[in-house]
């Protein structure tokens, strides 16, 4: 897909403007302390969530893709580029989810903005992105964005640590609730729509058995979903996992033929925009599995 270009004249116009709107704003102390904080961007809801419980307040967090787009496949827009050209980190998932990003950061950008890839440092499944499915992972994520936001904002050090630390600890409970109930589920294989689950299964002892989609966004061949019926027949799967947002007829189909139950499971991709979102979303898939996997 191609990038959505805007004239750099254009950029250049509207850093000129920012920049006087700075030196008026001196005669109000307030309003200049709002816009010396750090613009920090983020890529998508999760790592949305991460960075906006270790800033707190102490900086501004704004995420690019606006709530329910699939981070995928994505197309930037003018008003995107325009929140590029103003950000000072950016920080992305990794893991190959933003190739879509990569370029416009690398040749389009008059400023180089500091890119934190929050994936440094896990262990890549078969280049699959969905790191932040399972907590563990997101614990990583999460000490990357603290260590990026320290370096680049020392005055906030001690903030971005104590804040860090306390989303860890709560990181960790939401690590052992799901351990607890994944080792209590009586079925351990499921079928899901697109491949997103696997760091997820393998954390916590279950087995992504089949998907639907080979590749997000594209139509399963035949020969695919063929397979996919003998995978479901074989391993007497009863139920079906689709996503949020997403009506799938091939879903619909294969779950009328064989008898299956379908339930939605969040790859919590599509997100909403707060702190708590992450853990709730995390949870209301704990909830579905002990229904879905316990029959
Ligand atoms: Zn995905």
């Amino acid at each position: 897909m191609k990038p959505f270009v805007i004239p750099i004249c254009s950029i250049l116009f509207l850093l000129c403007a920012g920049l006087s709107s700075c030196q008026q704003s001196e005669d109000y102390p307030k309003q200049h302390k709002a816009l010396k904080k750090a613009l920090v961007l983020t890529t998508t809801a999760p790592v949305y969530s991460f960075t906006k419980n270790i800033t707190g307040d102490a900086a501004s967090v704004e995420n690019l893709l606006p709530s329910g787009t699939d981070p995928h496949e994505y197309s930037l827009t003018p008003e995107d580029m325009l929140k590029l050209s103003r950000a000072q980190i950016i920080i992305i998932n990794g893991a190959g989810l933003e190739k879509w990003l990569d370029k416009i950061i690398s040749s389009q950008l008059k400023k180089k903005p500091i890119v934190v890839d929050s994936a440094s440092g896990v262990h890549i499944i078969d280049n699959d992105p969905h790191i932040w499915l399972s907590p563990r992972n997101a614990m990583i994520q999460v000490k990357n964005i603290r260590d990026a936001l320290i370096e680049a904002d020392p005055a906030n050090s001690e903030t971005y640590r104590k804040n860090a630390d306390l989303y860890i600890e709560r990181l960790k409970t939401l690590d052992r609730e799901i351990m607890e109930n994944t080792s209590a589920l009586r079925k351990k294989e499921f079928v899901s729509l697109h491949s997103a689950f696997i760091y997820f299964a393998k954390d916590y002892g279950l087995r992504q058995a089949a998907v639907i989609q080979e590749y997000p966004e594209k139509e399963p061949t035949p020969g695919h979903i063929a397979e996919v019926i003998t995978i479901i027949r074989k391993n007497n799967i009863k139920v079906i996992f689709s996503e949020p947002m997403v009506s799938h007829k091939i879903v619909k189909t294969i779950a009328k033929d064989l008898e299956l139950q379908v339930y939605i499971l969040d790859t919590l991709e599509r997100g909403d925009l707060y702190p708590d979102w992450y853990e709730e979303r995390m949870r209301a898939n704990l909830e579905t599995l002990r229904t879905a996997l316990n029959q």
